[in-house]
């Protein structure tokens, strides 16, 4: 048995920024990883000479972002891709209608005007939701009360289920009233054409982090905890459990005694996502010059609505595209050549029979990612952004939980995972600390 003063359980963003700043307090700290990596759910991938991001891509707005400032302080290239919040017009993007022609600048116009029409009136309609109101109850309730024929009713209630997809991995119709509260955009967002990896790798630098160590059990008592792994035990007095929501909830790791009552509660109003990247990379460009994206409106696009051009990273012609919520439940047990042959008939379908098969393509399984469990967690209905924050109450002194899922503010982001991190960090030390010691 090896004994130190804090155990970090899980080596994602939330994990290494907790031990990171528990390190600099002076305490001796081990972080337990069941991968052969850090980064947890934000992993890049460098294979054919691509780099690709499986998890993470964005900072959703680097205004006052503390993930922004870590990049900068470690010297990460950014570059600006405003187009991550499912936003209908920030950017060029180009349109084409439910029978596949192009819109023209003017319906555009007027249909983003129409979303905005309706956010606004959704906002006082979300603020006054039942406990079990969903998203979707929300939106039909905006909708009634505009004065819009049926297609502009169905294109605007079309953009806010597709919108709770590629947001939260799951349809307006499951997504609880209050499960796109926090989704706001503060500033321009960016993506990291090197990685983001590097994110991890900075934070991790200098840190004992022992890799394939599956931790199957904490106990817990007064005088501290003992975690158990496949490859030894380890005692300490305090420990942060930062594995994601999924694999708590499957029991994978057990904790006893179990959390108190609070943190069940808030546990059970939390469910990981299906929401899965599709990465096409091409010889050569058949799609528009110029705009961020490409979007299809109508029941063609019930899956494959949106692809965004990843030649802004890099100087390759390639698309991003997601499965998400239905499509990703949907193509789970598919072959990753099947899906990809599903995206190519709607591109096909928009650009004509000549576009080319991909040269490559990257389809990701974090739905059959058994130390993820999904991607990340959505709100159930009956849940406000607040219960996130009642998980990483800690428990006797002794054990913290922190992750995404416990950031009431801006919980299923990167940032959300770092402050969680480093609340968890303070809650271990017993005094504040500036962010800003993470990469100071
Ligand atoms: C496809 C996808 C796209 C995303 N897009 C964005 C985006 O654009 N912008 C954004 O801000 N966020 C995005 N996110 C969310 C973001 O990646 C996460 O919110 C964040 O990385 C979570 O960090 P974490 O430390 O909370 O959890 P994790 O990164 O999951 O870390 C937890 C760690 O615990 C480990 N672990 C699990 N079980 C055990 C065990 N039994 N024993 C030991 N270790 C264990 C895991 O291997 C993992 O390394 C995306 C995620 C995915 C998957």
């Amino acid at each position: 048995m090896e004994t130190v003063d804090v155990i970090v359980i899980g080596a994602g963003v939330s994990g290494l920024a907790a031990a990171r700043l528990i390190a600099r307090g002076g305490r001796r700290v081990v972080v337990i990883e069941a991968r052969d990596r850090v980064g947890g759910r934000v992993h890049t991938d460098r294979s054919g000479g691509h780099i690709t991001d499986r998890g993470a891509s964005w900072i959703h707005g680097i205004h006052e972002s503390p993930v922004a400032a870590a990049a900068r302080a470690f010297g990460m290239p950014m570059v600006e891709f405003t187009v991550g919040g499912y936003q209908p017009d920030s950017r060029p993007l180009t349109y084409f209608d439910a029978r596949g022609r192009r819109l023209e600048a003017d319906a555009v116009r007027q249909y983003a005007a129409d979303i905005r029409t309706l956010n606004a009136a959704l906002a006082k309609i979300i603020a006054g939701a039942g406990a079990e109101a969903t998203y979707g109850d929300a939106v039909e309730r905006a909708l009634a009360e505009q004065d819009w024929d049926a297609e502009r009713k169905e294109r605007v209630r079309e953009y806010n289920d597709r919108r709770a997809q590629e947001q939260y991995g799951v349809g307006m119709g499951e997504l609880g009233a209050h499960g796109l509260d926090d989704d706001t955009v503060n500033g321009d967002e960016v993506v990291f054409p090197r990685g983001y990896d590097e994110l991890a790798t900075n934070l991790a630098a200098g840190l004992d982090v022992r890799l394939e160590h599956l931790a199957s059990q904490v106990d817990r008592s007064s005088e501290g905890v003992t975690v158990v792994t496949d490859r030894g035990v380890f005692r300490a007095r305090q420990v942060v459990i930062t594995v994601p929501v999924g694999v708590l909830q499957a029991g994978d790791l057990l904790i006893e005694p179990p959390l108190p009552e609070t943190h069940r509660r808030a546990l059970g109003l939390l469910r990981m996502n299906a929401f899965e990247k599709v990465v096409l990379r091409f010889a050569e460009r058949f799609w528009d010059a110029g705009v961020y994206g490409i979007r299809q409106l109508g029941d063609e696009g019930e899956w494959w609505h949106s692809w965004y051009d990843l030649g802004r990273l890099h100087d390759e012609p390639a698309l991003l595209t997601f499965a998400a919520g239905p499509a990703a439940v949907a193509t789970r047990t598919w072959a990753d050549e099947d899906i990809v042959a599903s995206t190519m008939a709607q591109l096909r379908r928009l650009y004509g029979d000549t576009v080319p098969d991909p040269t490559s393509a990257i389809v990701t399984r974090w739905q059959d990612d058994p130390f993820s469990r999904g991607s990340y967690a959505f709100m159930l209905p009956g849940s406000v952004g607040a219960d996130h924050d009642d998980l990483a109450e800690p428990v006797d002194g002794v054990l913290h939980l922190a992750g995404e899922a416990t950031w009431g503010d801006d919980p299923a982001t990167v940032p959300g995972a770092l402050l969680s991190g480093h609340r968890a960090a303070q809650n271990v030390l017993g005094i504040d600390i500036p962010v800003s010691e993470l990469w100071a």
